[in-house]
């Protein structure tokens, strides 16, 4: 098996600047990303879309464009970048096993680097499932990853940044979303007391953004219904119309392409995998891995940095995966730990600079009671077809937790292993026992993390 210093798994901002400094400190490191080419959720095709499509870069912004330097630094350095690689196992002693077109192989690593990034939180709504309801983050995938646009105007329903931020590339991209239903219930007001940390010259930049985007919004003349609540998709092979009550009072719109987002949530499932401690962070409503200052885990040897640790954006992961690296490196001794925290020192000054907006974010778009614990008919887990109604039941016949819950019900036992259902899983859990989501704990997460044929997993060459 072939042996590395370290093993980056996830090339988003944090997983490439980790690896680009690790390897100009002469670690031998591999970065592994099941994705065919690096940049992670935010810089997404950018390579491509800069030599095929410039207009549609320029379309996506400046934001997006500063992957370009992040990726020309890592194709620069030493890093073994290795695309198109699903890590499906990592194991205590810390060998990384993943798929790379239909092979699965290993490598051994001193230390591994998680920078796995986020998800979509899951928007469990009447009707979610039908044909024509996407997340927000998917439209936008289709964008970045092959310049395609939906044909038909798309409901967007939710809140947050990453909705306002499709909402104008969209309207950029001459489709206008048929309306925006924003589902964000809190109070401006009450969120102002955030303000004056978010106030400093990093976060005025954030909330200047913020501003134009929501001003461009305004001005394009897509309808915005407020304090949207009471939603149901309707349709019957797919998506036809949108049902809900507004500000304005009960509405309903005819619809044949819905996108959702509600915000998003640390991937948890190899940390998850191996045992690392997790946290529930009330502010995020999510729970996120125990990690200290430098990115370590409860694991030694374990270092999880950018939205994988906690949702802080891009720059933020970019920060955090260089800090990452300098502990790594520290411990393999390759520098001291003078020049590590001197290294680090500029990062987190940097670091914190875009983290200052992150709690007034939280406060202004947490998610919506209605889809933490949603109505019984509601599905719940996509893959086994579970609906928030049998979850009910089976607590109130004594199932004690989600791990259990598994055995009754193989919620969050299909291919997926329970990215989309967990979150939810454990809010119903939560609330029918009066019990807080630390308490009720996440599933328990086990190899493969990915699907992995049967035959694949036969042919590995373990010996060599
Ligand atoms: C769908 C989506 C769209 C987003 N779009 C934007 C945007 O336009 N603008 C913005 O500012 N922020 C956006 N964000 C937020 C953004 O993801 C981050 O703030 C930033 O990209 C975090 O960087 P990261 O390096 O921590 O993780 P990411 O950029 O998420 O990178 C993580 C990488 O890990 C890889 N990975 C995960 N698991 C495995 C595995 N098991 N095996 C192999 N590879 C794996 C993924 O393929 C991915 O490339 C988006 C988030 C999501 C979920």
């Amino acid at each position: 098996m072939e042996i590395f210093d370290v093993a980056v798994v996830g090339s988003g901002p944090a997983g490439m600047a980790a690896a680009t400094t690790l390897a100009r400190h002469g670690a031998h490191v591999v970065l592994l990303d099941e994705q065919p080419a690096p940049g992670g959720q935010i810089y997404r095709g950018i390579e491509t879309l800069s030599k095929r499509d410039p207009a549609l870069l320029a379309l996506l912004g400046p934001d997006y464009a500063r992957g370009l330097d992040l990726i020309h630094d890592l194709r620069a350095s030493e890093a073994d970048y290795r695309p198109g690689s699903a890590v499906w196992q990592v194991t205590p002693e810390k060998q990384v096993w993943y798929s790379r077109a239909g092979v699965s192989q290993g490598v051994a690593a001193k230390i591994v680097l998680l920078a796995t990034g986020a998800l979509e939180r899951p928007v469990p709504l009447s009707g979610w499932t039908l044909p024509g309801v996407m997340t927000a983050g998917a439209l936008q995938i289709l964008l970045k990853s092959a310049g395609v646009k939906a044909t038909e105007p798309p409901v967007l329903i939710g809140a947050g940044p990453l909705l306002l931020l499709l909402a104008k590339q969209y309207i950029d991209a001459g489709i206008r979303p048929a309306a925006v239903l924003d589902t964000a219930r809190v109070s401006k007001f009450s969120a102002l007391r955030h303000l004056p940390r978010a106030l400093g010259a990093t976060g005025r930049k954030y909330l200047a953004k913020g501003l134009s985007l929501m001003t461009a919004l305004r001005r394009s003349g897509v309808p915005i219904y407020r304090g949207v609540r009471d939603v149901v998709i309707e349709g019957e092979e797919r998506v036809e119309a949108v049902r809900f009550v507004s500000a304005q009072g009960p509405q309903r719109l005819a619809a044949r392409l819905v996108a959702l987002h509600e915000g998003i949530v640390p991937s948890q499932q190899i940390a998850r995998s191996l045992r690392c401690d997790f946290i529930w962070d009330k502010s995020q409503h999510s729970f996120r891995p125990v990690v200290d200052s430098w990115g370590g885990s409860s694991m030694p040897g374990v270092l999880i940095a950018g939205d994988g640790a906690r949702i802080g954006g891009a720059v933020a992961a970019e920060h955090g995966g260089r800090i990452a690296a300098f502990e790594a490196l520290q411990q393999l001794g390759k520098i001291g730990e003078g020049e590590r925290d001197e290294a680090a020192f500029a990062e987190r000054r940097a670091q914190q600079g875009h983290l200052a907006i992150r709690p007034l974010l939280d406060a202004l778009y947490p998610p919506p009671p209605a889809i933490l614990n949603p109505h019984d008919d509601v599905i719940i887990c996509r893959c086994e077809e579970v609906r928030a109604g049998e979850l009910r039941a089976v607590i109130a016949l004594g199932c004690q937790g989600p791990n259990q819950a598994k055995s009754f019900l193989r919620c969050g036992m299909g291919p997926c292993q329970g990215r989309l259902c967990g979150p939810t899983v454990t809010e119903i859990f939560a609330e029918a026992q009066g019990r807080s989501e630390d308490d009720v704990g996440y599933y328990r997460i086990r190899p493969p993390l990915k699907p992995l044929t049967v035959r694949e997993f036969a042919e590995i060459d373990i010996d060599g």
